[in-house]
């Protein structure tokens, strides 16, 4: 009998010492403005459902007629016989909407970060990261064995530092970022990357988890192929289960990129095909994402109207104009505890802690949807106030 794992209880007293333990909740209703847990009513300001669109009932019905259409289970992996035509018609939507030659349907975004770096890069090459990606961009670039650098949050200065410091070595250069920060909210600055990557050699991927769909007056995401052509960022990656409401990721580029990820990517390669139905549903969403411009116009002002009450009470947010709206508390033991007391009051908002967000930046991640009420949000900014010990300006 070994030992080496006998250690995994303390570990885990460890974590709950240091409030870094995770527990799920039981969701006991579909995503919505509103959450049942453990039988109660409470006011949802954490999922990434921006558009409100995870439980649209013409989404749900495309769904059904999917699963009629094509069963539950696609059987097998895209490169063996799971490959349907409503997969293949969603791929030609996504290209067509992001502008690029092509795009290639993932399972999920974690998948599709893993497998495209790890195609496109290798030992002898050189990765740079954002010191703020996601987890999923970070993980990708430590499996491929390539160097690895990180570069300060948004400074393409530190980042032109590093690639010219590499400029006489070999390999290839690729640059990853993603569109708007997961857990800031902020977004990336795209022209002078895209400048930067162009004038070093350097290929440049964006994971637009937080912007497609959101960003843009029909939800384009950060990379507005009207301003963007596919050669400045030749790999944009994006989610379609956060404001899109459905499941799996998509990477869009050039003819040669696609082909290249589908005999390369082992995420891609080696994995079932989502179910088609996922592939029907997203189709329709699609659809409304593009034409719906009323939910990202009421996202908007309800991001207006969060932070100016928030401000009024003399709570500091970060400088974001995206449906990410996070209050920074410091400490993770107090980031658990204001989130509880949310709780308490009826709202479910989480506390985000190491090692998502850097030590001493543990954060209450509130997010927006186009589903909440002006009503919805008055109350959670009259909540905030009463947990983090505030009361409402005289003067406002
Ligand atoms: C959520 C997220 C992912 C992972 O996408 P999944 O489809 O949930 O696996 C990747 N990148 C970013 C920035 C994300 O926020």
């Amino acid at each position: 009998m070994g030992r080496s794992f006998d250690d995994i209880p303390v570990r885990l007293d460890r974590l709950e010492r240091r409030s870094m333990y995770r527990r799920r909740r039981i969701v006991e209703s579909a995503q919505g403005a509103e959450l049942t847990v453990d039988g109660r009513r409470l006011l949802n300001f954490c999922s990434n459902d921006y558009l409100g669109l995870a439980n649209d009932a013409r989404i749900r019905e495309a769904f059904r007629q999917g699963v009629d259409r094509w069963g539950v289970g696609a059987g097998a992996s895209h490169l063996v016989c799971g490959h349907t035509a409503v997969h293949h018609q969603l791929e030609e939507a996504l290209a067509q909407m992001t502008g690029c030659p092509r795009a290639l349907f993932f399972s999920s975004g974690y998948a599709a970060n893993l497998g495209v770096i790890n195609a496109l890069v290798g030992t002898r090459d050189h990765v740079f990261e954002d010191r703020l990606n996601h987890a999923s961009l970070l993980d990708g670039g430590w499996i491929s064995r390539a160097a690895f650098e990180w570069y300060e949050h948004g400074c393409v200065d530190d980042l032109e530092v590093r690639l010219t410091r590499v400029a006489d070595e070999p390999g290839r250069r690729l640059v990853v970022s993603d569109g708007v920060f997961s857990m800031d909210g902020d977004r990336c600055p795209l022209a002078d990357l895209a400048s930067a990557a162009e004038r070093h050699d350097a290929w440049l991927m964006i994971d637009d988890a937080h912007g497609f769909g959101v960003i843009g007056k029909t939800g384009i995401g950060s990379v507005d192929p009207d301003v963007f052509a596919t050669a400045q960022v030749p790999v944009l990656m994006a989610t379609l289960g956060k404001a899109v409401g459905t499941s799996g990721a998509f990477v869009a580029g050039d003819d040669s990129l696609i082909e290249f990820l589908i005999q390369r990517a082992r995420n891609y390669i080696y994995t079932t095909a989502l179910p088609a139905a996922v592939a029907a549903a997203t189709l329709e969403s699609l659809r409304i994402v593009m034409s719906e411009h009323w939910r990202r116009e009421k996202l908007a002002e309800l991001i207006t109207h969060f932070r100016r009450g928030v401000h009024s009470l003399d709570i500091d947010l970060l400088p974001s104009q995206t449906p990410i709206q996070p209050i920074v508390i410091g400490d993770a033991t107090a980031a658990l505890a204001a989130s509880r007391a949310l709780e308490t009051l009826g709202f479910l908002v989480t506390a985000i802690r190491p090692p998502t967000v850097p030590r001493g930046t543990s954060r209450l991640r509130v997010t927006l949807t186009a589903a909440h009420t002006t009503e919805a949000v008055d109350r959670l900014i009259a909540a905030l106030g009463t947990v983090l010990g505030r009361t409402r300006n005289a003067s406002e």
